[in-house]
């Protein structure tokens, strides 16, 4: 359910409408704006969508039949019988201009993220804090683009006290858009690394690019700093609230690691206050609990409720998640990989427990740009240093970086049924498994053939 009503359509720009003259009379609510002709619902409004494969125009008879409200369109479809249909010259524009005047109807408080690494874990950290005491909305899953970011803020409403977007990026312009339409009160930056190299050439364009969610902060309102990552902490404006977060001693909220668990969990101490142990490996882990630490302080959450709520938090899906499947350990990082991701997790598998030997089941990192062989082959190379008893493979990059590092141990396989056959052939009962590659690679359908 969103704050909007039907007749808030006349807000968008150069707007026509055709059969309307029913949903004029009884102004509705828009309770579900659906992009999707498959799961529309009754009452939902249909917002047709022009993809590279599709023209969502086609399904608007279909999606009149499943009792949608009306359609929004760039161009009215012919019906046997009149269905209401508001038509814009640009229904991603239209979406994007209605997603910003839900979000300003909205008086709750609205953080807005973005990052090259741990975006969608530290979203459902700051949620999970929050959750302890107020009402949250976030970003559903990865749901993070330029579509993404604008339907999650048209399912905002005034029940919420707050609302938690990502905000993803691949090329440039991308966060500086979806920061105006957001328009939060609260921004955070993960961190700055290759992800996306490809389409941005350079570290510093990346930098430009995640910067400028900060940039895009209205005078005086707030911004988490993640004092660890030069790139962000050198980040400059007198007329925000900065609060910073790290390892460091000087950063407003502090994070000392102890220990780190046979399952690579770390137990870690904030601002000298609480001794925390997560239930996620992974000192990466420690950075996203810490901003989202930051965050939950900054609004009103006390150290002794963070510990709680951060004690209850399990890894979100395909993200360092553990898993018992068909007899055999395994760490599921298969949401997506790239080099900084590859290393933290890396370090996490060298603290911990390997039993019956550790087995790497790597997939290629997908838009890298010009270096991304030297950046397969340098992974590889790091992989070996963990001593595993194998590293499984797939993907071209893979596959010509393992010619040149010509070990024994490395073992290229071209689908996901052949790979786990080798790995149910070689693990033992307590092996080590670690499944990690680009989202494009789905790794983590090795676990349907075990
Ligand atoms: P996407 O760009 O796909 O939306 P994301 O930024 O939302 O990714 P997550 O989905 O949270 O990131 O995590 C993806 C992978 O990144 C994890 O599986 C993990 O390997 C790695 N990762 C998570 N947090 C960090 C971090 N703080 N630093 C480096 N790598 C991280
Ligand atoms: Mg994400």
């Amino acid at each position: 359910m969103s704050e909007l009503r039907f007749s808030d359509f006349k807000e968008l720009e150069n707007v026509q409408f055709v059969h309307c003259e029913n949903l004029f009379a009884q102004n509705p609510f828009l309770r579900r704006i659906n992009t999707d002709s498959r799961k529309i619902g009754p009452n939902d409004v249909f917002w047709v969508l022009i993809g590279e494969r599709y023209d969502a125009h086609d399904f608007v008879p279909a999606v009149a039949l499943s009792g949608a409200l009306c359609a929004v369109v760039q161009r009215a479809v012919e019906m046997p019988r009149p269905f209401p249909q508001v038509v814009v010259p640009d229904t991603l524009k239209a979406l994007q201009q209605f997603a910003h005047l839900n979000r300003q109807r909205f008086n709750g408080t609205v953080i807005g993220l973005t990052g090259s690494n741990g975006k969608t874990s530290t979203k459902e950290l700051i949620a999970h804090l929050l959750q302890g005491k107020q009402t949250v909305h976030k970003t559903s899953g990865n749901l993070n683009n330029h579509i993404g970011c604008p339907l999650t803020l048209l399912e905002l409403n005034n029940s919420f006290d707050f609302a938690v977007i990502e905000m993803g990026t691949n090329h440039p312009g991308e966060i500086e858009l979806l920061a105006r339409i957001t328009q939060p009160d609260a921004a955070l930056i993960t961190n700055l690394g290759t992800a996306h190299l490809e389409f941005f050439k350079t570290m510093d364009a990346i930098a430009r690019e995640k910067l400028s969610l900060f940039d895009q902060m209205a005078p005086g309102k707030t911004i988490f700093v993640n004092a660890d990552d030069p790139h962000i902490a050198g980040y400059q404006r007198t007329d925000l609230v900065r609060i910073t977060y790290g390892l460091k001693e000087k950063a407003d909220v502090r994070a000392r690691i102890i220990s780190v668990d046979p399952n690579g969990n770390v137990r870690f101490e904030l601002n000298e206050k609480v001794k925390i142990q997560l239930r996620v490996p992974g000192k990466h882990n420690v950075q996203n609990a810490l901003a989202a630490s930051a965050v939950a302080l900054f609004y009103g959450l006390s150290e002794a409720e963070i510990k709680d709520r951060l004690q209850s938090y399990t890894a979100f899906d395909k993200r360092m998640q553990v898993l018992q499947h068909g007899g055999l350990r395994i760490i599921n990082d298969a949401y997506n990989a790239n080099p900084e991701s590859m290393a933290v997790a890396f370090q996490a598998l060298q603290q911990m427990e390997k039993g019956g030997g550790l087995i790497l089941v790597l997939g290629d990192m997908f838009e890298l740009g010009d270096q991304a062989l030297q950046m397969h082959k340098d992974v590889l190379h790091e992989a070996l240093q963990l001593n595993p008893l194998a590293i499984l493979i797939m993907g071209e990059l893979m596959t010509e970086a393992a010619k040149s590092l010509n070990a024994e141990k490395i073992k290229s396989f071209n689908s996901h049924r052949e790979l786990a056959k080798e790995l149910k052939n070689m693990a033992a009962s307590n092996s080590l498994i670690f499944l990690k590659g680009s989202r494009g690679m789905q790794m983590e359908k090795v676990l349907e053939f075990i």
